[in-house]
């Protein structure tokens, strides 16, 4: 089903925070973190929700949501990212593939 001018994100907010279905609702941050660290590969919004909705256990849909989007302001932001305090770093596949290498990020 879809509805003129209602995006997958925003149904899925909807299923997520209305009806309280198990979705990850994917916005820029849950986007950029996902990508970033390599736990989806994918050049769209639409893209990483899809594929996290594939590898993520149910347990941790309606959470997970929550816990990228916090991590997307607090650490793992667009344009400085903690990289030296993240507590991921070592899972983190844009860490690792620093030019530089990941010790020589951290200063
Ligand atoms: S190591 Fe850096 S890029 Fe990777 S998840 Fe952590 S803050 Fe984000």
């Amino acid at each position: 089903m879809a509805l003129p001018g209602i995006g997958r994100r925003c149904a899925d907010i909807v299923l997520s925070f209305v009806f309280g279905r198990d979705v990850i609702a994917v916005d820029t941050h849950v986007h950029r973190v996902c990508n970033r660290i390599g736990m989806t590969a994918a050049k769209t919004a639409d893209r990483t929700a899809k594929q996290l909705e594939e590898r993520t256990p149910e347990w941790a849909m309606r959470d997970g949501h929550f816990w990228l989007i916090q991590f997307g302001k607090a650490v793992c932001t667009a344009r400085a990212p903690q990289c030296g305090t993240c507590p991921v770093a070592d899972l983190c596949e844009f860490y690792v593939a620093l030019p530089a290498g990941p010790v020589a990020s951290t200063s």
